[in-house]
């Protein structure tokens, strides 16, 4: 049966993020994020202090050293606490979290998961990221677009005679890429593209930041590959055929923790703030909005709590009891444009206050735009569309070993 409500663990972790987010995430990411350049700006204290409350390894199992959280639920209640405080601290617990669990349990051998896995478990600084965006390949932004079936990426990867590979070529913008500990690369290889585990250290990968305009506490890296020798055995089996993988969810749900922290800070702001003879949130025209934005928010959580429900309980369609429809588009599309429009309006709500560098509430506003581009908002709404329409395009064969 669809529930609403929590169980006590649940709400355990999430008051657990929570009070991490608010005392110690938020005021000091807010210092970081003004850092000329990014190697000021990686939040080091915070990650060594999350993964050692877990954050970084959640999803595993207990017996593989996690807190054995598979749902996602828990996982975007995690997120939105964590995305509240800032979404570019949050990025580096939410993807390796949930990466952990889709890489070592479910798609590793016994062998890849017996020498990554305790590097992972060992190290509050091992963090992943996953390379498949390249600078010169037309990926068509995602499968909508007719890709031809000759598409190929320019990262190539060749097999040697001891079973090594070689790869060159070059990614880039990717999240976590500057400081990841291990990469997950897309690379052509004769029989196709696949998923190749490249640990950071590795000769001949050369790593440089690019900044961005919001979610600065975070890195983003080019990446090139200049014969970079991995070792046999570490390509990535592709997705097993299950639902449950993937932080889509996890993603929308950092994002709605932006929007959410952009409204608590406007309202409090207009209920200290006087213009025109009575506080800002006494004005009809102002309460108006921020009703606009207290909808957006619970709509979203709404259905990223649902998407998750559909996630975590892929049988629910079969018995009738809930619509089948594309939640999990539907939840990350419909965030990353209400987040955004969130922060738009709130900041005008801060007058000139709001336009000055170095308050939270422009930082939010960076950091919605940024979210609203990675909640890809041309695919996603597509993807929507393919469902209602009964009709499914080909999916991009660059992706075919997703990761
Ligand atoms: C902060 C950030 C983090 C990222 N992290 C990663 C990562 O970890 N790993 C990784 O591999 N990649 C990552 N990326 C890359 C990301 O996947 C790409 O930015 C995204 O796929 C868009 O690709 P592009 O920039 O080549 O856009 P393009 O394909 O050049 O598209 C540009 C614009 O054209 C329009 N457009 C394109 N195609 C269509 C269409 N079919 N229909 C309608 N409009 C269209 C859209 O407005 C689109 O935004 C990241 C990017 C950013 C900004």
């Amino acid at each position: 049966m669809y529930d609403v409500r929590l169980t006590e663990e649940q709400i355990a972790f999430r008051d657990l993020a929570r009070d991490f987010a608010q005392n110690e995430i938020k005021d000091k990411a807010l210092e970081l994020d003004k850092k000329p350049t990014w190697e000021e700006r990686v939040p080091w204290d915070l990650l060594k202090k999350g993964s050692q409350l877990g954050f970084r390894t959640f999803c595993l199992s207990e017996e593989n050293g996690g807190a054995g959280v598979t749902d996602h639920l828990t996982s975007c209640l995690i997120g939105e606490e964590l995305g509240a405080g800032d979404i570019g601290t949050a990025y580096y617990f939410m993807l390796p979290a949930r990466r952990a669990r889709d890489w070592y349990e479910l798609r590793m051998t016994p062998e890849q998961r017996a020498y990554f896995l305790p590097k992972f478990l060992n190290d509050d600084t091992y963090f992943t990221t996953v390379a498949i965006h390249e600078p010169d390949t037309d990926l068509g932004f995602d499968y909508y677009t007719e890709t031809p079936p000759d598409a190929q990426f320019r990262t190539r990867a060749v097999e040697q005679k001891d079973g090594s590979w070689i790869i060159n070529g070059a990614k880039n913008y990717q999240t976590i890429g500057y400081v990841a500990k291990m990469l997950v690369v897309m690379a052509q290889t004769e029989s196709g593209p696949q998923a190749f585990m490249v640990e950071g250290d590795t000769p001949g990968l050369v790593r440089r930041p690019m900044s961005k305009i919001g979610r600065r506490v975070g890195d983003n890296a080019e990446i090139f590959f200049d014969n970079v020798k991995v070792p046999k055995g570490r390509i990535l089996a592709p997705n097993p055929p299950r639902g449950d993988l993937g932080c889509t969810l996890e993603i929308a749900a950092m994002t709605l923790g932006v929007g959410r922290a952009a409204f608590e800070e406007t309202l409090k702001y207009t209920k200290e703030r006087r213009a025109g003879g009575k506080f800002l949130i006494q004005h009809q025209g102002v309460a108006l909005k921020l009703s606009e934005m207290a909808m957006k928010i619970e709509t979203s959580r709404a259905i990223i709590h649902k998407a998750c429900f559909m996630k975590d309980n892929p049988g629910a369609i079969a018995d009738g009891g809930i619509e089948d429809a594309p939640f999990e588009h539907i939840a990350g599309a419909y965030t990353g444009q209400a987040m955004a429009e969130i922060c738009t309006e709130a900041v005008e709500l801060w007058g000139g206050a709001g336009v000055m560098q170095g308050t939270h509430i422009e930082k939010y506003v960076r950091d919605s735009i940024v979210q609203r581009h990675i909640s890809f908002p041309f695919p996603a709404r597509f993807k929507i569309m393919e469902h209602y329409a009964e009709f499914k395009r080909k999916k991009n064969p660059l992706l075919g070993n997703g990761s």
